[in-house]
């Protein structure tokens, strides 16, 4: 996963939105944060963040 604004590295964290807990996309280097709101916007994308996230969600909960 590569930034869409500075083409950096990308990397899953955990983030608290009040009291729901989500999982997004953030880069090394400029720190932008791309979460399943974000990416309901870009389809191409979304597909690829889809396809990671539900088995780091099951993971954490186990
Ligand atoms: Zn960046």
């Amino acid at each position: 996963m590569k930034c869409p604004k500075c083409n950096g590295f990308m990397y899953i964290e955990r983030f608290l939105d009040y009291s729901i807990v989500f999982y997004g996309w953030k880069c090394v280097n400029c720190g932008s944060i791309i979460d399943r709101t974000v990416l309901a916007n870009r389809n191409s994308q979304a597909s690829l963040f889809f396809k990671v996230i539900p088995q780091i969600v099951e993971v954490s909960n186990n």
